[in-house]
C-alpha cells in the first residue's frame, strides 16, 4: 500500500523547530543567570497566567498530579473522605485521592464524555466531601447542575483542568468554578513546557497560602519554616518556556478551533461518527479542544486502516476507563463509560498541522466509510 501522506498523532520535534533559536534564547537567559529554582521567571509566568485566566491566585507546582495532590490536602481530605470523580479520566486524579488518603468514588460520563451530573448525584453519601469534575479534552462539562449538588450537599469542588486551558463555561474559566482548579503543561497538553510542570488556580486568599506554604517545605515568603510542605515547585527553567509560550497561546487555541471546524465540515455527516461539538462563537460552551475525540462504529478497523494510511490516532488513557483497571475499583456499574471506552477515538489535532493534513485524515476516514 503506498502511504500518501503522514500525519502523526502528536509532533514534538516540529513544534520545537518551529520557534528552536526563540527557545534556546529563553534557555540561555535563565541558565546563564543561574535563575533554577523559585525565580522571576516563575512569578511572571504566574502573574500571566492569571491575568490570562481572570483569576486571583495562580501558583505553579511540579506537575498536574501533585496539583490536585496539594489541592485536596489544602482542604484537609482525611482518610475515609470520598471524592467524586468520573471513570473516564487519567488515572491522577483518582491517584490524587487516593494518596491523599481519600477514597476515589467513580461516577458516569455522558454523550459528551464529560462527567455526567445525575450520575455525581446518585453517588453522594454522608463521607462525601468533595466533588473532581474533569474538564476533559479542552472542554467543560455542564457545571451549573454540579455546583448546585455541591452546594446542597456543602461540598467542595476542586476541578482537574488538566486539559483544558483557557476553556470556559458561560464565560468562566475551567478551573475556577471551586475552591481550586488545577492544570498540567505536560508537553502534549495545551500550552506543553519542556518536561513536567503544573498549576493551581484559586480566587480563595486563605487556600492560596496554604498551597504557598505546601509547595516549598512549609516556607514563608521570608523562607522561615513555619509548619510541614513538601517539595513540589515548579523549575524555573520550565516557568520561563511557559511565559514565553503563553505570549501566543491564543494563536494556538484559534488554530485548534479551526481544525475541530474542518473536522466537523468533513465528517458531520457521517452516522457512524459521533463526533465532539464544534466550536461555537457565542454559546455556553468555549471549548479549546485539547483533545479531538470522536466514537466510531468499527473503531478498532478504522484504527488500523487509518495507521496503515500514515495516520496516528490513539485511544486515551491506555484505552481503558479507571473502573478497568487492577485499582480496585471495579465495583462501580457505569455504562455509558464502557460504551465509549469501545468505541472512542482521538484524532490527530495539534498545531504542527497544515489544513492538507487534516484533509487527508478527513478524506482517509471516509474511504473507510465508503463514501
Ligand atoms: C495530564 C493529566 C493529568 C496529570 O498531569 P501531569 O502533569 O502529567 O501530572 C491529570 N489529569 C488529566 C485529565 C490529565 O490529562
Amino acid at each position: 500500500m503506498v502511504i500518501s501522506r503522514e500525519v502523526p498523532f502528536f509532533n514534538y520535534p516540529a513544534l520545537f523547530k518551529e520557534k528552536e533559536s526563540e527557545y534556546m534564547g529563553v534557555l540561555r537567559d535563565v541558565l546563564s543567570r543561574g535563575a533554577y529554582i523559585l525565580q522571576q521567571e516563575l512569578t511572571e509566568f504566574e502573574k500571566h497566567t492569571a491575568e490570562f485566566l481572570g483569576v486571583k491566585h495562580v501558583l505553579g507546582v511540579a506537575d498536574g498530579t501533585n496539583a490536585l495532590m496539594l489541592a485536596l490536602r489544602a482542604i484537609d481530605i482525611r482518610p475515609g473522605d470520598e471524592v467524586i470523580l468520573p471513570s473516564h479520566t487519567y488515572v491522577a486524579t483518582a491517584s490524587a485521592v487516593h494518596y491523599t488518603g481519600g477514597i476515589p468514588i467513580l461516577v458516569d460520563c455522558g454523550p459528551d464524555h464529560m462527567i455526567d451530573p445525575d450520575s455525581i448525584r446518585k453517588s453522594v453519601s454522608e463521607k462525601t466531601r468533595a466533588i473532581m469534575p474533569v474538564q476533559l479534552n479542552g472542554r467543560t462539562a455542564d457545571m451549573d447542575p454540579i455546583m448546585e449538588i455541591a452546594k446542597e450537599h456543602n461540598l467542595e469542588i476542586i476541578e482537574d483542568a488538566a486539559q483544558a486551558l483557557g476553556s470556559r463555561f458561560k464565560d468562566q474559566p475551567a478551573g475556577s468554578f471551586g475552591i481550586a482548579g488545577s492544570f498540567s503543561f505536560y508537553p502534549a497538553k495545551l500550552l506543553g513546557c519542556f518536561g513536567d510542570g503544573g498549576a493551581i488556580i484559586t480566587n480563595d486568599d486563605e487556600i492560596y497560602e496554604k498551597l504557598f506554604l505546601l509547595r516549598d517545605h512549609g516556607r514563608n515568603r521570608d523562607g522561615e519554616l513555619v509548619g510541614w510542605g513538601t517539595n513540589c515547585r515548579l523549575d524555573n527553567l520550565q516557568a520561563a518556556i511557559l511565559d514565553f509560550k503563553l505570549q501566543t497561546y491564543n494563536e494556538n487555541i484559534l488554530r485548534r478551533r479551526e481544525v475541530a471546524a474542518m473536522y466537523q465540515a468533513g465528517l458531520g455527516d457521517l452516522e457512524e461518527l459521533l463526533l465532539p461539538p464544534p466550536p461555537v462563537e457565542h454559546g455556553k460552551h468555549f471549548d479549546v479542544y485539547q483533545n479531538y475525540e470522536i466514537e466510531a462504529e468499527e473503531r478498532d478497523k478504522l484504527k488500523v486502516f487509518l495507521r496503515e494510511r500514515g495516520v496516528g490516532t490513539i485511544i486515551q488513557f491506555g484505552a481503558k476507563a479507571l473502573h478497568q483497571y487492577p485499582l480496585g475499583l471495579d465495583h462501580f456499574d457505569l455504562p455509558y463509560t464502557e460504551r465509549v471506552y469501545q468505541r472512542a477515538l482521538l484524532l490527530p489535532m495539534h498545531v504542527a498541522l497544515d489544513n492538507d493534513d487534516v484533509e487527508y485524515v478527513i478524506e482517509t476516514i471516509r474511504a473507510f466509510y465508503g463514501r
